[in-house]
């Protein structure tokens, strides 16, 4: 049996942890639960998976959820301090961070100085703070199992193969919903199309992020991270059925791709249960049914985010993190209606060019960089 804490768990991919859960009785017990205010769903949770603890971002609800769930032997706890506790104080194996955002460094942190695996969605965190992560995990002997399906591909095309050299990293896109339109369609883009994903169903910001091309950007940089290769070894490649998952081009000239539906539940599943892969509740792919599996090359004149998002890794130091927390400023602000979609990378490139860049950022410097272009931004753009 293994302990579970999801950070962010009423999200669509905490729900979609919680349905990998439910479907593999004794496999996984849930020991904590956290969101941000969302405590209707979160009480729904509580009850069906009684965890040792929850935590609520927002202090006000959380109040209030220590009120309902009173019949309940359940800590209710608030606030970055009960975040942190659910990471590092429960007795989970792992944590999987499905939390969005910046806000997820410190949990993240948290977890690994306790111990705890991560099953990491949270790919803010591993794009500002991987610097950071990624060689303390090693000195904690903690494991980062990624939940991006991009990188869930390349993790699985590389088990058993550390030894043989990658050539490249072979980054799958499905170009989103505007894959085709022209620069001056753009313009008058709404939050309602943008928000309509071609093959996935996910999040609010991941999906304005997947229309801009920054999310595929934020995993250029994850990639980086995550398997210490240069920005030159990872060329993002279209796939609009979103069929292939990603690949990894080996020395020798092979390639080794993961393939299957556009089911998040699978990775999710498979950083739980890494290295096994067990029956899980998605449905298989019917290869029988595959129309065609088409191959494009990404419109980087078009969509800024993505050739924005190399220009940051390269430079590396702080500028990944402006690039992150300026995009989420610019998506949340777009979301609200406050500026146009092409905006949002027209913000980016800006805050780029104005940055200073601190080499070899602490946790918070970082933090310190997204509330500085926040600030500034508001004053800015707002
Ligand atoms: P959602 O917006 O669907 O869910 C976000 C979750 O985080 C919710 O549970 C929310 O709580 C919680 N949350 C947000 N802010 C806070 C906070 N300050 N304190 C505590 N909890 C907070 O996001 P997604 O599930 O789509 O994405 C989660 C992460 O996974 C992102 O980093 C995304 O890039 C990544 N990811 C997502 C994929 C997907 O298919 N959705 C695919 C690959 C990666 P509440 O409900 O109360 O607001
Ligand atoms: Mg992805």
């Amino acid at each position: 049996m293994k302990n579970i804490a999801v950070l962010g768990s009423t999200g669509s991919i905490g729900t979609q942890t919680l349905d990998v859960v439910r479907a593999a009785p004794g496999r996984f017990r849930i020991t904590a639960l956290a969101c941000r205010s969302r405590i209707d769903l979160l009480e729904k949770q509580i009850r069906e998976f009684l965890p040792d603890m929850a935590a609520v971002f927002d202090e006000d609800a959380a109040a209030d959820l220590a009120v309902r769930v009173r019949d309940l032997p359940v800590r209710i706890l608030k606030g970055m301090d009960g975040l942190i506790e659910v990471c590092a104080g429960s007795r989970a194996d792992i944590v999987v961070t499905a939390i969005v955002g910046m806000i997820g460094i410190r949990p993240t942190m948290a977890a690994i100085e306790a111990g705890r695996d991560i099953a990491l969605a949270n790919k803010e965190t591993c794009v500002t703070a991987g610097h950071i992560i990624m060689p303390r995990a090693r000195e904690m002997g903690v494991n980062i199992l990624p939940v991006d399906s991009e990188h869930s591909a390349i993790f699985q095309a590389l088990m058993g193969r550390h030894d043989s050299k990658i050539g490249k990293i072979l980054l799958t896109a499905s170009g989103g919903p505007f894959r085709n339109a022209a620069y001056e369609e753009l313009k008058n883009v709404t939050v309602e199309q943008a928000l309509a994903h071609p093959t996935w169903s996910m999040g609010a910001k991941i999906t304005i992020d997947s229309a801009t091309m920054v999310n595929k950007g934020l995993e250029v940089i994850e990639a980086c991270r995550l398997f210490d290769v240069s920005p030159d070894q990872v060329q993002v490649v279209l796939q609009p059925q979103s069929i292939i998952h990603s690949a990894v081009q080996y020395e020798d000239g092979s390639v080794i791709a993961q393939l299957g539906p556009s089911d998040m539940r699978i990775p999710i599943q498979f950083a739980l249960t890494w290295p096994d892969h067990l029956p899980s509740p998605a449905e298989p792919l019917d290869f029988t049914a595959i129309k065609s599996i088409e191959i494009g090359v990404p419109r980087n004149d078009v969509f800024k985010g993505l050739p924005l998002a190399y220009e940051a890794i390269r430079r590396g130091g702080s500028m990944p993190a402006v690039y992150n927390a300026a995009n989420e400023w610019a998506n949340a602000a777009f979301r609200h209606g406050r500026i146009g979609f092409l905006d949002i990378c027209e913000v980016i490139e800006e805050t780029m060019a104005s940055a200073t860049v601190t080499e070899n950022p602490s946790i918070d410097e970082i933090l310190a960089v997204q509330e500085e272009i926040n600030r500034r931004s508001e004053v800015k753009y707002g």
